[in-house]
């Protein structure tokens, strides 16, 4: 049941957490992971005259405290030895650093510290009644452990964002992940936690990174319960993926009736996207945050926090797909028509594939997936089981 109705003329106020300084965050030159994306999904913003200078705000960085609500301290001693290269070959391996997929580099600990500090921001933002919502899109890296870096993750954001809400708002935290891998380092964080719900909607963890992420996962202890794992079939489409998020989020709205959404928005669920086999358009990337947002309002007075997160076409996907959840956030709509031409001016010469002029894909731009039918009705029963423990609770059909 809706605590509260929604009124479509109200209007929000949001916050736009970025500083150029996120670029620091850089492994090397060849690394899939890139954060010129929040660059150009700024300008992007900017060259489409939604984003105005007095919604931006610069993000801080986060204390040693703060990343301790979830991280060993151990472990941040090691990044912070990283950091400064003076990191011991043994905790190398035991800490998950200076892998193929994490490598090391300098200043690693201080611009690592910035991506959390600019969550911690948005949560601040939003708790302390500025704003309904707020965006950081350096944010949203879902597998940091609490004494591992892993999958280019190195300190957890959103986990360390809502531990922070847990401990100086106590309000009900519902986390929901929609990138095409698996959200565990989030998940991990809260298992045992009955005031903070998990949802992730994720490529089968089969074939992809990391493997984890089955239906059955769900919860321990006093958690059990309060988290949900929809793991979709390699080459899902737009309608099936649109199916499940939509009836996963609301029953589990329903059910666990938050007082605050965390969303985290990895762009890689898309058929460009080089890391993942889902084969996702702009479709999906225009209604996750306009269900997300009509979600916080009619439970949660509006309070919504969006991450970014993975997304690794940099030039046709990403920029799009996070300008999208502004926009939403603002004038609850999403961009339509075509692209600003000095956006497309600015990037096309940096970019190694033609860019695209408008905001939708065009369509039948990949093969057709010949299995479609298939995957739908596997998509479907993997949903059925992960809300089945709901209905089995409420005893509804
Ligand atoms: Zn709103
Ligand atoms: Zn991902």
């Amino acid at each position: 049941m809706a605590k509260h109705t929604w009124d479509l003329t109200m209007n929000c106020k949001s916050a736009f957490i970025y500083a150029e300084d996120y670029k620091s965050y850089h492994f090397r030159t060849d690394h899939p992971f890139n954060q010129l994306r929040v660059q150009s999904t700024y300008d992007l913003l900017k060259s489409s005259g939604a984003l105005s200078d007095t919604q931006v705000l610069s993000p801080r960085t986060a204390t040693i405290e703060e990343l301790k609500l979830v991280h060993d301290e151990r472990f941040i001693e090691a990044v912070i030895a990283s950091s400064n290269g003076q990191l011991k070959e043994q905790d190398a391996a035991e800490f998950g650093l200076g892998t193929e997929d994490t490598p090391i580099f300098s200043g690693m600990h201080e611009a690592a510290s910035l991506l959390v500090g600019g969550t911690l921001q948005a949560v601040d933002y939003v708790l302390e009644g500025k704003g309904q919502h707020a965006l950081n899109l350096g944010g949203g890296l879902h597998h940091g452990f609490k004494r591992k870096a892993s999958g280019f993750c190195i300190y957890n954001d959103a986990a360390i964002a809502i531990a922070y809400i847990r401990k100086h708002y106590n309000v009900k935290v519902l986390y929901v992940d929609t990138d095409a891998h698996h959200g565990d380092g989030v998940q991990w964080s809260f298992y045992d936690d009955p005031n903070v719900c998990t949802l992730s909607i994720h490529e089968t963890g089969r074939y992809l990174f990391p493997g984890t992420g089955n239906v059955n996962e769900r919860g321990i202890k006093e958690g059990y319960g309060y988290s949900f794992n929809i793991p979709i079939d390699a080459f899902t489409e737009d309608e099936s993926f649109l199916q499940i998020y939509e009836k996963a989020f609301r029953e589990i709205m329903d059910y666990f009736q938050p007082d605050i959404i965390v969303t985290q928005n990895g762009a890689d669920a898309h058929a460009y996207d080089p890391l993942s086999h889902l084969c996702g358009t702009m479709k999906i990337y225009e209604y996750i945050p306009m269900l997300a947002h009509e979600l916080a309002h009619t439970y949660c007075d509006g309070k919504w926090i969006a991450l970014g997160g993975g997304g690794y076409d940099i030039w046709r996907v990403v920029p799009r797909a996070w300008a999208q959840i502004w926009n939403v956030m603002n004038d609850q709509k999403p961009f339509s028509g075509s692209l600003p031409k000095e956006w497309i001016d600015k990037y096309q010469s940096k970019s190694l594939v033609p860019l695209p002029d408008t905001w939708h894909d065009q369509p039948n731009f990949y093969k057709p997936i010949p299995r479609k039918k298939e995957i739908t009705e596997k998509n479907e029963q993997t949903l059925n089981k992960a809300l089945q423990f709901i209905w089995n609770r409420y005893n509804k059909p």
